[in-house]
């Protein structure tokens, strides 16, 4: 091996290794995140930097989530192969790339549509033909699409908004980060019951705020 595999072998294995050190320890979890690199999903200057468990500045004054929570989003979701996924929040793809090797089809919707071109293209070159990039203002869901097995929202809400409630099929999982977008917040798993829906706290995340409307982009 040349000195540059190697680098890159060693820098891969301690990405892993972080992974599991912050409790992703689900098999069909980390395979994926094994297999999706994240370097193509952070262009430029921080490019450098993408084996690093950290949030890293993407375009249109977004960030990329840091990788242990994309690990403990995606594991609180449980995802299987026969799900329809929607996420909310595309940002870079890098979290519905990780979804496309769990799920059997992914629709992820950002606001942003530099955003959503950008993301596509990268998930065309990848092969990842079971995603579906769309812009659109995700607090309203897709309705065109619903419902949903499992829907993740990767920017944060005052409180799980309404119409993803609704878009939820009884026995689906909903991921959303709850509460004002300058502190902490807390992710919380909401699960559809026959009867209502039950709220679990999961740990304190920070993320992007979910904002109404589509960006001046588009
Ligand atoms: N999941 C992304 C990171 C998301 S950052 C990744 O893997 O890289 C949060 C994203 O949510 C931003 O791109 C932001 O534009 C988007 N967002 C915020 N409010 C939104 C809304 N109402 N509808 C759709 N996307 C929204």
């Amino acid at each position: 091996m040349s000195d540059d595999t190697d680098h890159i072998a060693e820098r891969k294995m301690q990405f892993l290794f972080a992974l599991r050190s912050r409790g992703v320890t689900d098999k069909a979890v980390l395979t994926a995140m094994e297999k999706i690199d994240r370097g193509p999903f952070i262009r430029g200057y921080f490019s450098e930097r993408a084996y690093e468990d950290m949030p890293l500045p993407i375009a249109c004054g977004q960030t990329i989530s840091q990788p242990s929570v994309v690990g403990l989003m995606t594991q609180a979701l449980k995802v299987s192969n026969r799900d329809k996924v929607l996420e909310v929040g595309t940002g870079s793809g890098y979290q519905a790339a990780i979804l496309s090797q769990l799920a059997r089809r992914v629709y992820t919707v950002d606001r942003h549509k530099r955003l959503v071109t950008e993301a596509s293209e990268i998930f065309r070159d990848l092969d990842l033909t079971n995603i579906t990039a769309i812009t659109a203002d995700g607090s309203f869901g897709l309705p065109d699409q619903a419902p949903f097995d499992r829907i993740i929202v990767t920017a944060a809400a005052e409180d799980p908004p309404g119409p993803l409630l609704a878009q939820l099929k009884i026995g689906g999982i909903m991921i959303v980060p709850v509460g004002q977008s300058d502190t902490v917040q807390r992710l919380i798993r909401v699960t559809r019951t026959e009867i209502g829906f039950d709220y679990d706290e999961l740990r304190p995340v920070r993320f992007v705020p979910l904002v109404e409307g589509l960006g001046r982009d588009g």
